[in-house]
């Protein structure tokens, strides 16, 4: 299927106006009655620029000048037609930043031969690797994008949108959204790695730049390309320590449209706090393994971790056409994402209530504290086999 072309309006529809050289961004949330005209002459007046319309939350993202911020915020913020400004918060991948490893695909001769990883194998995916995902059940990545014609993806990328800045480049100049791409659904042939659910159709929605930096508005965005697309897992392998009303409203519309959403905890190795959107109960909510069966050390947790999945050393495709081991609860989590796949492509549609509640049944409790690991580590042998409630 060819993937769904998205351009951002242009709100203000007709001639260019500068934008401001020193500016700063706020996500406007409009209530349901507002008078619109009214509103955007405020937002006019008060030399604001409206960048794009986030019609998930009913709001707008818009630019003002940063010298005369704290007069905008108190005049907009007193505003009838207004029910909250919020900072388009910056959020970041949750793994250690990369080098540009480049986007030229190596021929087949440079490929090594496949192994199985030990991430794979701990959580009983093994015995499901011949499984024929069918084409209803959608992956979004939501990520750096992801390099689709790695010779161990080739086929399995059925679409992808740039969210981030004003480019149409899909590719992955990271590496961090094709390792996750990999984990969930690299093939099951002759070379490099397996995924969790081999050749699952995966969306590749970009909304970070190559340093794995990104904004709530873009996520706001891509979320509502993924309803719109009919997306019903989305793998978020990132996070910020801040949270406001828009975020928040993102995630549980998100929710209510039916979307999955499997999140990272974090990589706070010093307070090991959980960051957002994995402490939203919209979210499932990963903590990372390490290869010995402890927490790993960079992991985050708390009374919000969902389930714990392998996070350390894992290996798996990379944006120069070959592989890479890497850590992070960015890796866990496409692991759940995974075992969702497996499980929708086994017991068909569910609720994302029902998907937290049927892996978390049967999670295989750990000898670690429950704030490690939640209901404990995906198990696929039983989330296969044991009916959902
Ligand atoms: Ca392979």
């Amino acid at each position: 299927m060819a993937p769904t072309p998205f351009f951002p309006r242009n709100l203000w529809g007709g001639g260019r106006r500068p934008a401001p050289t020193n500016n700063t961004r706020k996500i406007i949330n409009v209530k349901q009655d507002a008078d619109m005209k009214e509103l955007k002459r405020e937002i006019a007046r008060q030399g604001g620029i409206i960048i794009k319309e986030l019609p998930l939350i009913n709001a707008y993202l818009a630019e003002f000048p940063t010298d005369t911020h704290a007069q905008v915020v108190s005049v907009l913020e007193a505003h009838p037609s207004i029910n909250s400004l919020d900072d388009d918060i910056k959020i970041s991948i949750t793994s250690i930043p990369s080098p540009y490893g480049g986007n030229s695909v190596p021929g087949a001769s440079n490929q090594p031969k496949q192994e199985i990883g030990w991430g794979v194998k701990r959580i009983g995916a093994e015995a499901f690797l011949n499984v024929t995902p069918k084409s209803s059940i959608k992956v979004a990545v939501m990520d750096t994008g992801v390099l689709g014609n790695h010779l161990d993806l080739r086929g399995g990328v059925r679409g992808a949108v740039n969210m981030a800045g004003n480019t149409s480049d899909l590719s992955d100049p990271n590496g961090h959204g094709t390792h996750v791409a990999g984990i969930i659904g690299a093939l099951n042939n002759d070379i490099g790695v397996v995924g969790v659910c081999p050749g699952a159709n995966l969306y590749a929605v970009k909304v970070f730049d190559s340093k794995g930096q990104g904004s709530l508005s873009d996520i706001i965005h891509g979320l509502q390309y993924c309803i719109d697309n009919g997306i019903k897992v989305v793998n978020m392998s990132f996070g910020s320590d801040e949270d406001n009303a828009s975020f928040q409203k993102a995630f549980q519309n998100a929710e209510k449209a039916g979307i999955i959403m499997v999140a990272a905890a974090g990589n706070d190795r010093y307070q090991h706090k959980i960051q957002y959107p994995a402490k939203y109960s919209n979210t499932i909510a990963v903590s990372a393994l390490s290869p010995s069966g402890n927490i790993a050390s960079f992991s985050s947790f708390g009374p919000e971790v969902n389930l714990i999945a392998p996070g350390e050393n894992i290996n798996s495709t990379w944006n120069d056409g070959l592989y890479k081991s890497e850590s992070g609860t960015s890796m866990a989590t496409p692991f759940v994402t995974g075992a969702v796949a497996q499980m929708l492509n086994k017991w068909g549609d569910m609720t994302p209530a029902q998907a937290k509640q049927h892996l978390m049944r049967t999670a295989r409790r750990l000898p670690l504290p429950g704030i490690y690991q939640g209901a404990g580590l995906v198990d696929l042998q039983q989330l296969l086999t044991v009916k959902p409630a």
